[in-house]
């Protein structure tokens, strides 16, 4: 057997060529950086035969019966003991970036710390072990949990029922929008049109696409919110209704919602509002009292589930009175006397909630995450969630106002924003984008901001700090925001190449995507 180092490379490979990497070879033979470790695939790693665990001679020997199903070939497996296999996926996890690793400005995608506190509830073997399938008698407990988050939910909301079910906030879309249908269809009108403004995430006209509707676009004013004349101006008997979120993708409150619902419901149409920013006004605004009609709640960006690798989603979406009845089952609504009532299939017609548009799961929704959502909102009590979303709209403003007159702020002069900041690169040399900027941001030890979203200002950078950082950790992240937009006002080239101490340089997006190199010697 040939020398095999610690990263699987083998002195018949030559030197170590690594794709966007090119001069780690003069580096080490290893291709590693001190401790930053390369990573062959795991097919590179193994040899067949190879095993993590000794399987005995008389499990092995098949019986004559079964013998016809052996396989002709070796399967293609890597083949690899257990230290291997824990080595190859830990060094893989430490290429990584996580938000308990730094601070991940993602804007729109609330990044934000996930308390332990959660995690050990979550695991709690009365939740983690329940079965989908158990009887109802034997899960109470999980009901319980299920019940009390809904009334949360109603009750921050004002709200007057929730399906709990949607699995993320684009499947919430997609239930609100059904609801919105199954009103209309019930009313006997068929309203072909959805109006979805400009700076919507692009999960809102898909949806509505999805469900049959046909997409147009309200304008935005020069203050970045809906244009409410030209709303009104569209509205007619085929508008179904409006896909609004507030706070909006540039970081504002669209003051003007109250109006907006009043018009909508005017003309005969629906409101859904995208509440995936939800954080910036959880405890100071209800939805319900603006005259929304549907809403998803991503109870992992609002209510601090993990995501983004780190786990599923979730989007129980809170219905208005008008739209309750056509909740997907199971569904939970406010009773006569103010109680939140789970309603499943078998007692659908006795609660008279016999309109309901079907299912959108099969069972409950994501109980790992109510759980945790739940423990969240408990820990932090009202007054709690109360202080979540100043301290989130506080730590936005103070990255706005420590950038603002360094990097355009389209919106800056208007007002304060909420929970995330939006920058372009309007003021950028020529040859210079919000890419050099983004890409300047993994060499200084941080996860870029959202890019090139909302699309209606030139190269945005939306930054959510969120409320988690603390006011020094936001500093850190504005010395070197400021420093990057120094070097990109001073067209300073190495801005252009980097990052130059990632594991990998800056690769050529487009051959990522459609030819991606997948093994570490570039083939
Ligand atoms: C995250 C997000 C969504 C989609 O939510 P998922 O849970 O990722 O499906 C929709 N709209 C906005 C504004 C978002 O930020």
């Amino acid at each position: 057997m040939s020398a095999v180092n610690a990263a699987g490379w083998r002195p018949e490979m030559g030197p170590a060529q690594h794709p966007g990497h090119e001069n780690a070879a003069h580096l080490t033979a290893s291709g590693d950086k001190g401790l930053m470790l390369e990573e062959p695939l795991i097919f590179e790693l193994g040899k067949p035969g190879s095993t993590g665990v000794d399987i005995d001679a008389t499990a092995r020997a098949m019986s004559p019966a079964l013998a016809k199903f052996r396989r002709k070939e070796q399967a293609a497996l890597p083949g690899l003991t257990e230290p291997e296999t824990v080595r190859h996926y830990t060094r893989l996890s430490r290429q990584n970036y996580a938000i308990d690793l730094g601070p991940f400005p993602l804007g729109s995608c609330t990044m934000k710390h996930n308390p332990r506190l959660n995690e050990k509830v979550a695991r709690m073997a009365g939740f983690a072990d329940v079965h989908p399938l158990q009887p109802q008698q034997t899960v109470r407990g999980a009901y319980e949990v299920i019940n009390e988050l809904a009334h949360w939910l109603i009750t921050l909301t004002g709200m007057h029922g929730v399906a709990m079910s949607p699995k993320a906030g684009a499947h919430g879309e997609l239930c609100g929008v059904l609801c919105i249908k199954a009103a209309l269809e019930a009313r006997g009108e068929d309203r072909k049109v959805m109006l979805v403004p400009e700076s919507a995430h692009g999960t809102n006209p898909a949806t509505a696409a999805f469900a049959g509707f046909s997409i147009e676009n309200i304008p935005a004013t020069a203050e970045g919110r809906v244009d409410l004349a030209a709303l009104k101006a569209r509205l007619g008997p085929d508008v179904a209704g409006v896909m609004i979120t507030n706070p909006n993708t540039c970081g504002l409150f669209e003051r003007e919602m109250k109006a907006i619902c009043d018009a909508v419901h005017a003309a005969g149409g629906y409101v859904y509002c995208d509440g995936a920013n939800f954080n910036a006004i959880v405890g100071k605004v209800r939805p319900g009292d603006l005259g929304v009609d549907a809403m998803h709640i991503n109870l992992h960006k609002t209510f601090s589930t993990p995501h983004g690798g780190g786990g599923p989603g979730s989007g129980p979406v809170v219905l208005s009175e008008a739209l309750s009845p056509f909740g997907p089952l199971p569904f939970t609504s406010r009773t006569a006397d103010g109680v939140v009532h789970l309603v499943e299939e078998e007692d659908a017609v006795t609660t008279g909630h016999d309109r309901s548009f079907g299912r959108m799961a099969a069972f409950h929704g994501q109980m790992g995450m109510f759980t945790r959502a739940l423990t969240y909102i408990l820990s932090h009590g009202a007054d709690g969630l109360r202080q979540v979303a100043e301290d989130a709209v506080l730590n936005a403003n103070y990255v706005l106002r420590s950038l603002d007159g360094i990097l355009d702020a389209p919106f800056g002069a208007t007002g304060p924003c909420m929970h995330e900041a939006l920058f372009s690169d309007e003021n950028f040399p020529e040859g210079f984008s919000t890419l050099d900027l983004a890409k300047g941001l993994i060499d200084e030890g941080f996860h870029p901001m959202t890019v090139y979203f909302p699309l209606v200002v030139h190269g945005a950078m939306l930054i959510e700090p969120t409320e988690t950082e603390s006011k020094a950790g936001l500093d850190r992240f504005i010395t070197s925001m400021r420093s990057l937009a120094a070097r990109a006002k001073n067209a300073d080239p190495s801005l252009k190449t980097a990052p130059h101490f990632a594991p990998r340089r800056r690769l050529d997006e487009t051959q990522a995507a459609r030819k991606p190199v997948l093994n570490w010697r570039g083939e």
